[in-house]
């Protein structure tokens, strides 16, 4: 190990233009460690998806002092990657060592549940079936992997949606607000699988919420988006 973290940002921008003034989102320094769970706090419109978006190299950045990525040993200069516009090498690492849980499952719908849970380790060239068996069985889908996805309950479709992001064992996982559609009670089994299983395969966390008791839930270093006080624009800087 090299003993650097899995993700560093120093002096990281990026700015939505708009008419009315556009919105600038401001990471002066933010660390996040292997196998770290980090919770993104903060009120809509405050930046937590722009920031998530930016972590996930799909968006770019404006300004960028520093930004690695090394999840292989090696470190990987994000920053540099977004000046060349190298989107293939992007796409490759988020492909590789990332999982992606969408705020509405985003399971494709015409494949079976084991079919969803499979297709990112298809798409890396990966040994089929891996872990998929095992990770349904931890949040209790197993009986459920011949089924499409409108023939499970919310709640189901939202746990298999959390393993698909590790089937191919990422590095980091990001979420963003995954329990926003679901009620409280099945929120809280969604973000405690969260937990379970990126602790399980090693995987670092960052989960994005607006909720105060779902954030202390996943017991994770607290990450705010917080307004910007005094600047011309509006905007959030992001207090680690
Ligand atoms: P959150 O996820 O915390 O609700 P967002 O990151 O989605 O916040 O948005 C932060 C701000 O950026 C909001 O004011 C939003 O209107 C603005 N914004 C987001 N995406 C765009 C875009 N593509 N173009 C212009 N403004 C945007
Ligand atoms: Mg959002």
């Amino acid at each position: 190990m090299t003993g650097e973290p899995l993700l560093r940002l120093e002096g990281v921008e990026r700015t939505h233009r708009a008419a009315d003034g556009g919105f600038a989102l401001s990471v002066p320094r933010l660390d996040v460690a292997a196998g770290e769970r980090v919770v993104v706090l903060g009120p809509s419109g405050s930046g937590k998806s722009t920031l998530l978006d930016l972590l996930a190299f799909l968006a770019a950045p404006d300004r960028a002092e520093s930004f690695l990525f090394s999840p292989d040993g090696h470190s990987h200069d994000i920053a540099a990657l977004w000046r060349r516009g190298d989107r293939a090498a992007l796409t490759r690492l988020r492909a590789a060592h990332m999982g992606y849980v969408l705020q509405t499952g985003g399971l494709l719908p015409y494949l079976t549940v084991r079919e969803n849970l499979l297709l990112a380790r298809r798409l890396l060239g990966l040994e089929v079936p891996g872990p998929a068996d095992r990770l349904a069985e931890a949040v209790g889908v197993a009986d459920l992997l011949g089924r499409r996805p409108a023939q499970l309950s919310i709640g189901q479709r939202q746990r298999v949606a959390v393993i698909r992001a590790l089937a191919h064992m990422p590095r980091m996982i990001l979420a963003d607000e995954p329990t926003a559609a679901l009620d409280a009670g099945l929120g809280e089994r969604v973000i405690d699988t969260l937990v379970a299983v990126s602790g399980a395969v090693g995987a670092a966390l960052v989960l994005v919420t607006h909720d105060e008791e779902l954030a202390c839930r996943a017991q994770g270093r607290i990450v705010r988006c917080q307004a910007r006080r005094g600047a011309d624009a509006p905007g959030s800087v992001v207090a680690a």
